[in-house]
């Protein structure tokens, strides 16, 4: 709204007071003056009056001259010639000093000689007080012919009538400031609106991408005419042709890398009246990137760099919120996914169930082609594929220093290939096989030793990120982890269902496999043995000759049965073998094998006698007991025929 200008505003005793400063009537009106100050206005008031007095203005000459000095201010080009005794400015300057001295009207008669005629001239000088008696702001200086000079009367009222047209053009350019200030003030107001908007916006969103984009869309609003663009510091999937990965030249001209380096914005003028002005944008925690615009000279004011400084440190703040939010909701992602592996992992204590389930997951959150799982094998320094996808490649050796697993082998570190065909430094039979380009590889370890090496491929180049590479890492410790369990266990339960002596099984796991047998089986045979005589064997050769003969019988034992049946030891010398769906017949041969074998290899020379037992579905009640009594009591009865006997019962 355009202030109302009342006439008491118009302190005029200021114009007088400090005169070429700010000291106008108006307050606040210096800096809307032209750039030459009051001596312009004057003259400009000056023009004014001319204009709207002419018809009925002066004759003569009329000048113009500071009320303080007396210099001139305004006086006609051509008109000043008015005889060979001196120039109109010349002759009018006397009085004008006068004038300004007392602040009255002077006036002086003269008569002038000019190429033999004589004229009667008037000069006039009057002053122009400006309010109150603060003095004189202006005179008019005045040359007419002395009889078409006017009375005192008529030149004071030409001075107040320049007055009115200096207070005038005053106020009009007061209104004409004040209108340029409110225009302004609405510029500032809207963009501050529109900021305030945006801050608001900002602060609502929660993806990174629609910060930059909602920032963007800001810039444009406020700079429609501007080229505005995002050059961020972090590499980041972004769909907006806007935003851009930031680079950094080493050359002065880089004022965007200026700028993120500083901490600071620089402005830099461009060629054809354009001005580029490039800020940071930061958060809390770091410096993300830099907001640039280049725009119009004219568009561009320097007051708004605080405004685009805020936005970008809003969009900072918003920016980092987001990419926290994103990196916690991740980070919740990759905590499930690792909660949930590994309580499966932990559900099985069976290695090749591990290892393949394992295969299966990890194919599908890493959404890969591909899945080796390789174990090393110290001893034979050689990589195994454990499991596979490539059906190929399973149970496949590898060199200890092949392939991408040599490399991890030597550095214990994971690694990650985005383009197999741009590197020939490592041949890999994973990657041509199954023709591809991205790679992720880790290492599984276990103290410090590597356990084996998971590979995940993909036929697609780039298409692993860096999120990718470091979870498969922290999902490798716990499957490398679940590995060692799986197979410690594995190693415990075989030493428990072993015995040590004999390698064959220990007595209860022949009793579990029997009764689990009994359930699922119609008939089954079981064969005692006993060493004959073996009491004496200790005493004639002592103990330790008496358990290698043991563990020879047990060998033999071992040579005569097929896998599918168990042989264990039953008592101290008395050995055992159940023999699935085997009928008495069948059992009886094998147990005759044994027997012959036992006395044809073994050394000192040494016999067994076996008793020989059987089941069938149809007896009605059966037992493991049941079935061991049997075989114990032939073996009592092939003893007592004498030895060296197989007897069935
Ligand atoms: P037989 O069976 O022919 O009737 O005579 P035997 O001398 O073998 O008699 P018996 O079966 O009663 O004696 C078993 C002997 O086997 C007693 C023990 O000294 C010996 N023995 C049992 N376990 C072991 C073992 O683990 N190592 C050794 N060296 N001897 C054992
Ligand atoms: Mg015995
Ligand atoms: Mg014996």
């Amino acid at each position: 709204m355009v202030k109302e200008i009342r006439p008491h505003d118009c302190d005029t005793r200021m114009l007088m007071q400090q005169p070429g400063q700010d000291l106008l009537p108006f307050p606040g009106i210096g800096h809307m003056l032209p750039d030459s100050g009051l001596p312009a206005l004057l003259e400009e008031g000056f023009q004014l009056w001319r204009y709207e007095a002419e018809g009925f203005g002066p004759n003569g000459i009329l000048m113009l001259f500071d009320g303080h000095d007396g210099s001139v201010l305004n006086m006609p080009e051509d008109e000043s010639y008015v005889s060979c005794q001196g120039t109109a400015l010349e002759l009018l300057e006397p009085v004008v000093l006068a004038a300004c001295k007392s602040g009255k009207l002077e006036q002086i008669r003269q008569n002038l000689q000019d190429e033999g005629n004589s004229h009667d001239i008037c000069l006039s000088a009057v002053p122009v007080m400006l309010g109150g008696s603060s003095g004189c702001a202006a005179v008019l200086g005045i040359v007419q012919l002395a009889h078409e000079a006017e009375n005192t009367a008529v030149l004071h009222s030409y001075a107040l009538h320049y007055r009115a047209c200096l207070y005038r053009r005053l106020e009009y350019l007061y209104i004409q400031g004040l209108a340029r200030e409110q225009v302004l003030a609405e510029k500032e107001a809207s963009r501050r609106e529109a900021m305030l908007q945006a801050t608001k916006r900002l602060h609502d969103q929660i993806h990174v991408a629609s910060v930059l984009g909602e920032m963007m869309d800001t810039l444009e609003l406020l700079y429609p005419h501007s080229n505005a663009d995002l050059l961020l510091s972090q590499d980041y999937a972004n769909t907006d042709a806007r935003v851009q990965l930031i680079t950094f030249k080493q050359n002065a001209d880089d004022i965007s890398a200026a700028a993120f380096m500083g901490g600071k914005p620089v402005v830099r003028q461009e060629e054809e009246g354009r001005v580029t002005i490039a800020v940071p944008m930061a958060g809390k925690q770091a410096t993300y990137g830099v907001l640039r615009l280049t725009i119009d000279e004219l568009e561009w004011e320097e007051t708004e760099l605080s405004d685009m400084e805020m936005l970008a440190e809003t969009a900072g703040t918003a920016f980092e919120n987001a990419k926290l939010y994103e990196q916690s909701n991740q980070l919740i992602n990759e905590l499930q996914l690792i909660n949930e592996l590994t309580k499966r992992l932990n559900q099985s204590l069976q290695l090749k169930e591990v290892i393949e389930f394992t295969t299966t997951d990890l194919l599908q959150i890493f959404q890969a082609d591909f899945c080796c799982m390789l174990q090393y094998s110290k001893t034979g320094n050689e990589f195994i594929v454990l499991s596979t996808n490539k059906q190929e490649l399973l149970h496949e050796r590898f060199a200890g220093d092949y392939g991408f697993c040599g490399k991890i082998l030597k550095s214990k570190e994971a690694l990650i290939v985005s383009d197999y065909s741009e590197r020939t430094a490592v041949t890999s039979k994973l990657m041509t096989l199954t023709d591809s380009q991205s790679l992720i590889a880790t290492p599984m370890l276990v103290h410090a030793e590597v356990l084996g090496v998971i590979l995940l491929t993909h036929r697609r180049p780039h298409f692993f990120s860096y999120d990718n590479y470091k979870l498969l890492q922290v999902l490798a410790t716990h499957i490398g982890l679940a590995i060692t369990n799986a197979s410690l266990h594995s190693e415990v339960r075989r030493m428990a269902i072993t015995d040590h002596l004999t390698g064959l099984h220990a007595r209860h796991f022949l009793d579990e496999q029997i009764q689990a047998r009994q359930r699922q089986d119609e008939l089954g045979a079981l064969i005692l043995v006993d060493i004959d005589h073996f009491k004496q064997v200790n005493d004639t050769y002592g103990h330790q000759i008496g358990d290698k003969i043991l563990t020879q019988v047990s060998g033999i034992i071992r040579s005569v049965i097929r896998d599918s049946d168990i042989a264990a030891r039953w008592g101290g010398e008395e050995l055992a073998v159940y023999l699935p769906s085997v009928t008495t017949e069948q059992a009886y041969r094998i147990a005759e094998r044994i027997r012959t074998e036992v006395a044809k290899q073994t050394a000192p020379g040494v016999t067994v006698s076996c008793g020989v037992s059987e089941w069938r579905f149809e007896d009605g009640k059966i037992s493991v007991e049941s079935l061991f009594y049997r075989a114990d009591m032939a073996l009592y009865e092939a003893k007592k025929r004498g030895r060296n006997h197989v007897q069935v019962g």
